[in-house]
């Protein structure tokens, strides 16, 4: 497989690289989930592309594929990781893009955020 393109300095580069540990919860050669290191409900993880994309600005139509995949696996990881079952359990899922929109990592990464409440924020 061709190595994704990645930016040196960016931390999830690093943590899809293995540089940085994380508790994964998923990973294939396009995506990796894990855990976030400083959760807001008692499920929180985060799944990444592999290859660097700086937030959902940047996307075009050749990154649709993994990002349908992300979406699409978010339900079955967050029952695996212990959110209850919809209807009444569920989940929520977030992509906070710039500044104004809350983005602090600039690589492209979705939240998937649930369990029973209270939640530290939401
Ligand atoms: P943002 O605010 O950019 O949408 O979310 C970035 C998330 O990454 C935050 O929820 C933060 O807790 C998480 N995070 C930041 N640094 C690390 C790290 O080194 N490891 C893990 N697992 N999560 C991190
Ligand atoms: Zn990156």
């Amino acid at each position: 497989m061709t190595d994704p393109k990645h930016d040196p300095d960016c931390l999830f580069c690093k943590i899809a690289r293995g540089q940085i540990p994380s508790r994964k919860v998923y990973e294939d050669d396009e995506i990796l989930g894990f855990h976030d290191i400083h959760p807001w409900a008692p499920v929180h993880f985060l799944l990444i592309p592999k290859a660097h994309i700086p937030s959902l600005a940047q996307v075009t139509d050749a990154d649709a594929p993994v990002l349908g995949r992300m979406l699409a696996m978010a339900p079955r990881l967050a029952l695996q990781e212990g959110c209850n079952p919809y209807p009444d359990g569920g989940h929520r899922v977030i992509i906070n893009t710039g500044r104004e929109g809350g983005q602090e990592v600039h690589h492209l990464h979705v939240h998937v955020i649930g369990g029973p409440r209270p939640w530290l924020k939401g």
